[in-house]
């Protein structure tokens, strides 16, 4: 089991913060729970200067894609949360923004 992230999560690409932006329905603490869809449209505030450059979209995620919670069909993601980040970034996930819901 992980804690479900919301749009109160801190992320980051190893370079600088992650925002995502969610319009799920589900709410935790006041916050909507973020859905792996939520990820294509992620805002990158990357200070990756040499090249391949800043980061700009997540590629794949090799862990964290909740199999037993959706939301509109789209499933929930978790603290356990691992991605790929094109050009060359990986997801750190230092905070769930919620502690009262958890899923796998
Ligand atoms: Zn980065």
């Amino acid at each position: 089991m992980a804690q479900v992230l919301t749009t109160d999560a801190v992320l980051n690409c190893g370079h600088g913060k992650i925002a995502v932006s969610s319009s799920a329905a589900l709410h935790v603490s006041g916050n909507p729970v973020l859905l792996q869809g939520d990820f294509a449209t992620a805002k990158f505030a990357c200070a990756n200067s040499t090249p391949p450059g800043p980061c700009n979209a997540f590629a794949a995620f090799t862990a964290g894609v909740s199999t037993v919670l959706k939301v509109n069909g789209q499933p929930v993601m978790l603290a356990s949360a691992k991605a790929l980040i094109a050009p060359k970034g990986d997801l750190v996930v230092t905070s769930p923004g919620q502690t009262i819901l958890d899923a796998k």
